[in-house]
């Protein structure tokens, strides 16, 4: 079943690649599998089927799975991300997606430097200003970035965000269109020592539209794993 759905996804991935028209049609996209709520055998399942990333959101639920999960895989955190639990997430995570503030970018910087890892962090804007979600807004973003840029144990990898959870999902790709902008321009920026790669946008609703946008990280629960059990 997760396979199947899994394939499903994938070209779902290669189909929206081919509707771009802004964006190189040959540009990857990494697709992570987020098994938030779902057991460890699921996640083996996704494994096994070919999944080479994985996302969670919350440290706790993370911190008992993979202690639990012997594969190779990358580790993603995509939850907001508290200061008071930088250090488990250092510990455990690849590349965490959530950074949305210089607190929270001096947290993690001090647990790294630690344990002498060099961070890979993703800066969260929240472009649609819902109260309801984390990120930086806009405007606030350049001189974050230039803080995350200067942070010795942090590596500045690109950006993140999450589009407002609309009926009709194409009032989703006015976001994610200005959001590929944003993510041109901040490429340009001559940082210290960050390299811009990824942009991480969309979700099991939205991310064949974010795809076409050019997103080139995409976060994929439901779609794949079925709904949540809360
Ligand atoms: C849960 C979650 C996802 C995946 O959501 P689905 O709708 O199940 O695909 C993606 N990104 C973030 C930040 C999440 O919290």
């Amino acid at each position: 079943m997760i396979a199947e759905r899994l394939q499903a996804v994938e070209a779902e991935i290669e189909a929206a690649k081919k509707r771009r028209a802004r964006v190189s049609k040959d540009a990857s996209v990494t697709l992570i599998a987020v098994t938030k709520n779902h057991d460890v055998t699921a996640m083996r399942e996704a494994i096994d089927a070919g999944i080479e990333e994985i996302g969670e959101n919350r440290i706790q639920e993370a911190k008992e799975k993979f202690g639990t999960l012997e594969r190779n895989v990358k580790w993603h955190l995509i939850g907001h991300l508290q200061t008071n639990k930088a250090r488990v997430a250092v510990a455990l995570f690849d590349l965490i997606h959530s950074v949305d503030s210089e607190h929270l970018a001096r947290a993690i910087d001090k647990e790294a430097g630690k344990i002498g890892k060099r961070q890979d962090v993703l800066v969260q804007v929240n472009l649609a200003k819902e109260e309801s979600k984390s990120g930086i807004y806009k405007e606030d973003l350049r001189s974050l970035l230039d803080v995350v840029d200067a942070l010795p144990n942090l590596h500045l990898a690109g950006l993140m965000c999450i589009a407002p959870n609309y009926d009709d999902v194409e009032k989703c790709r006015p976001l994610f269109r200005e959001m590929y902008e944003i993510f041109l321009k901040t490429k340009e920026i001559p940082f210290h020592d960050a390299n811009i790669k990824y942009l991480s946008m969309g979700m099991s609703h939205d991310y064949a539209i974010a795809v076409e946008e050019g997103a080139n990280l995409v976060r994929v629960g439901t779609a794949i794993f079925g709904p949540r059990q809360y």
